[in-house]
């Protein structure tokens, strides 16, 4: 992909776009090294204008981007780039920077918060599968997803296994309330050992899909 970073002065424009609704979300601009690092960790990093630095979105808030397909215009001096969000690509906690009040378009004006409890639980766990890979890329002092990190793939195993039989024996015993704590620990953990065996959620959902058969 070749960008034409000359003409914006080492900067291009690039219009966030929502991969699964199409709406537009935001607006930001990169240089080449933003270029670079949304690339490699496929979450949208701009050169911030009033920052002077780059900046990567969500890095305060957890609203990241999560880029699905960059795409270049007719002459190669803007991006348009596809992406999942993991939350509000607006600071004002709306779905997007470009809601005109009033608009008629309830599903694309829909804001986050309006997402049924579900969808949030959902978007929380794309949220923590972000936030693993990046404690791995990195490390933090005291961080228990380093330690396991540090550990291994032995350890994250053990843990997963020892996770589920917690999550068994409350099932069984009635005790719902600590299950439900259980089956959190079971989810973390396995998100962790997902990430140290390279998949990831969606390749893992991607599996219960393709074994879906819905009935009449
Ligand atoms: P975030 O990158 O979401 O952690 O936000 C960090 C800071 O970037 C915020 O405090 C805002 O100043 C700014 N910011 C976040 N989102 C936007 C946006 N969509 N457009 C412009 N500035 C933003
Ligand atoms: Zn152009
Ligand atoms: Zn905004
Ligand atoms: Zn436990």
């Amino acid at each position: 992909m070749t960008i034409d970073f000359k003409k914006g002065e080492g900067l291009v424009p690039a219009i966030i776009q929502n991969a699964a609704t199409g709406k537009v979300l935001m607006l930001g601009y990169m240089n080449e090294e933003a270029f670079q690092q949304t690339q490699t960790t496929g979450l949208v990093t701009f050169f911030s204008r009033s920052k002077n630095r780059l900046w990567t979105k969500g890095e305060s808030s957890g609203n990241t981007l999560q880029v699905v397909k960059i795409e270049l215009d007719c002459d190669q001096d803007t991006l348009l780039i596809l992406v999942n969000p993991t939350g509000p690509a607006c600071h004002r906690n709306t779905e997007t920077c470009f809601d005109v009040e009033g608009d008629a378009d309830s599903y694309h004006q829909r804001s986050f918060q309006n997402f049924s409890p579900t969808e949030k639980a959902l978007q929380f766990i794309s949220k923590l599968e972000q936030t693993i890979k990046e404690r791995r890329r990195n490390p933090i002092e005291g961080s228990y997803t380093n330690f396991l990190f540090d550990k291994g793939l032995n350890k994250m195993a053990q843990k997963v296994g020892e996770e589920a039989v917690e999550v068994v024996i409350d099932a069984v015993a009635g005790k719902t309330d600590t299950m439900k704590g259980e089956a959190a620990d079971l989810i973390f953990h396995l998100l962790v050992l997902l990430e140290a065996s390279g998949l990831s959620l969606a390749e893992v959902v991607q599996v219960l899909e393709s074994r879906h058969k819905p009935r009449e």
